[in-house]
């Protein structure tokens, strides 16, 4: 009889954890001490510039920069920094240092407004932030204490050591003796999980260590570096979590601040890029958009994919316009410190699925009525558990035990695995929408709707959309008399908001449909949004 429980035969854990004083920054290191690759190999490129900068001076500016975080920034381990950036060749270079010295990293959107960052700095109460000058007037305001990344004052950080220690030369010491250890947290990263407001999810040094030793574990042995560029944020965990990746493969990662498709395929021409990394949404572009003639795209040998789902129409049409490139597909969540099912080097080009489990974690697909495990092809609740499981939400008690049950993460998606591990994502069965590839919590554009004098209740679903995945679809009920027109709405909320949080279609109902305990019944709205629209 088939097991009940699914783990990877094929890609076991392949190192064993390490000793409990080491920190990821430090471990991420020696791994990449086995490349092939030299220091003097490219670490990243600026696609703006052109300016590169090299292993070497990635970590002597990291390591410069983890002295003067105690030496000059008084920083010390077990504080939060708050970074708010795009992607800048600087962002890769604070997140080591940060890591190697102990503070907890938390990269979160720098188009957030005022009101979402207030919620941030409540939830991770950051000691210091990061932040690139278009935030800062915010943060001022938020009375915490801000270094530019944008700045000489960073640069000379991360250049002049101004610490008085004396390093031997040569070495790097973001490899050397830490105090940080394993149970440590590393990274607040914002998700709101199965259910309402964003919440502050924790991962420490043992999760993000896991992670790099799993990208050790397929490594493949190769002539040069590939060139990656990056199409997703620093700051959400598919991005962040690449920072580990090209560190222990040795990639050469091409940094873009301002994405657009045009610049992306440009860089790609320009700097020979061979993978690019993706969400559904960009794909579905690359794929449909006649842009895409206009560049030599020759250079390209594969693309990864993940976040939310990509349908196997688009991955087969992607395949039959780039016959030359793979796609490889990816499925995780923050709380499990990203991908922990993958399509690997021998399943490449399976479509449908984002692939198998990756080593040392463990699935069960449960039955949401009565909590029984599944067996291969019957569909319930995806539960996770291993190494790379978040320790939980900050501050949230109830949240984390909600979603932590005797060490399993329940993923709030419909699943199944087929009889050769292949996972399948059917539904959403949490409140999350995902548009781009972005989280929007229903909840938070709920409570901003509520706060609108004309509108007596509200309640906010996922529309699907061909270019974005998902958009936030808005039911209201206005109070008696009211006339208040859909743009005002969609101003209201546009306005508080970052950008792709925007309401795009709002539905005047006369009550929100709702069970006995007063739980919004979001299957039957998107039964009428369907059926009105
Ligand atoms: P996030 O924490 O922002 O990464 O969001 C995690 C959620 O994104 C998952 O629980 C899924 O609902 C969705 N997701 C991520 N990857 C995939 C995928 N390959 N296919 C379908 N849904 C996905």
């Amino acid at each position: 009889r088939a097991s009940r429980t699914f783990q990877s035969l094929q890609h076991p854990p392949v190192l064993p954890p390490p000793s409990a004083a080491v920190s990821v920054a430090a471990f991420t290191l020696s791994l990449r001490r086995n490349s092939p690759f030299p220091d003097s190999s490219t670490a990243i490129i600026d696609s703006v510039t052109g300016r590169s900068l090299s292993y070497g001076e990635l970590f002597h500016r990291a390591e410069t920069l983890a002295a003067n975080l105690a030496a000059v920034l008084k920083l010390s381990r077990g504080d939060t920094a708050l970074v708010l950036s795009p992607n800048l060749p600087q962002v890769p270079i604070l997140c080591f240092a940060l890591l190697s010295a102990g503070v907890v990293v938390s990269p979160a959107n720098p188009l957030s407004t005022r009101l979402e960052l207030t919620r941030l700095v409540h939830l991770s109460k950051p000691t210091i932030v990061f932040a690139v000058s278009s935030v800062v007037k915010i943060t001022r305001e938020l009375h915490v204490r801000t270094i530019l990344l944008d700045s000489p004052e960073f640069d000379s950080l991360t250049t002049r050591d101004q610490s008085n220690e004396t390093r031997p030369h040569g070495g790097s010491e973001l490899g050397g003796p830490t105090q940080v250890t394993q149970s440590d947290l590393a990274a607040i990263l914002y998700s709101s999980g199965t259910t309402g407001m964003v919440k502050g999810v924790m991962l420490t040094h043992r999760n993000l260590t896991a992670l790099s030793a799993g990208y050790d574990a397929v490594r493949v042995a190769k002539p040069r570096p590939s060139v990656f560029l990056y199409a997703m944020p620093f700051f959400h965990v598919y991005g962040f979590t690449f920072i580990l990746k090209a560190m222990v493969h040795s990639d050469t990662v091409v940094v873009m601040e301002r994405f657009s498709l045009r610049a992306m395929l440009g860089a790609v021409e320009r700097f020979r890029v061979t993978h690019l990394a993706l969400v559904p949404s960009l794909l579905v572009a690359v794929t449909k958009n006649r842009v895409t003639d206009g560049y030599d795209l020759s250079s390209l040998e594969g693309v990864l994919c993940g976040s939310a789902p990509l349908g196997k129409e688009t991955a087969e049409a992607f395949r039959v316009k780039f016959p030359n490139v793979v796609v490889f597909q990816g499925y995780g969540l923050t709380e499990s410190t990203a991908g922990i099912v993958r399509t690997h080097m021998e399943e490449a080009n399976v479509m449908g699925t984002p692939g198998k489990l990756v080593g040392g974690m463990e699935a069960k697909i449960v039955d949401p009525n009565t909590g029984e495990a599944m067996f291969p092809a019957q569909q319930g609740e995806l539960w996770i558990k291993g190494p790379r499981i978040m320790k939980g939400y900050v501050g949230n008690p109830e949240a984390t035990s909600a979603t932590l049950v005797d060490g399993w993460l329940r993923t709030g998606d419909l699943c199944y695995f087929d009889n050769e591990g292949f996972l399948y994502v059917v539904d959403r069965m949490k409140e999350l929408i995902k548009c781009k590839g972005y989280q929007v919590a229903p909840a938070e554009l709920e409570e901003l709707l509520l706060s609108h004098p004309e509108i007596s209740d509200a309640a906010v679903i996922p529309y699907p959309d061909e270019e974005a995945g998902q958009v936030p679809m808005a039911f209201v009920v206005r109070q008696h008399q009211s006339s208040l027109p859909e743009a005002e709405i969609i101003h209201f909320v546009a306005k508080q908001l970052a950008s792709y949080k925007k309401i795009r279609r709002v539905v005047f109902v006369d009550s929100i449909p709702k069970n006995d305990t007063g739980k919004i019944l979001r299957k039957d709205l998107s039964k009428l949004a369907l059926s009105r629209l």
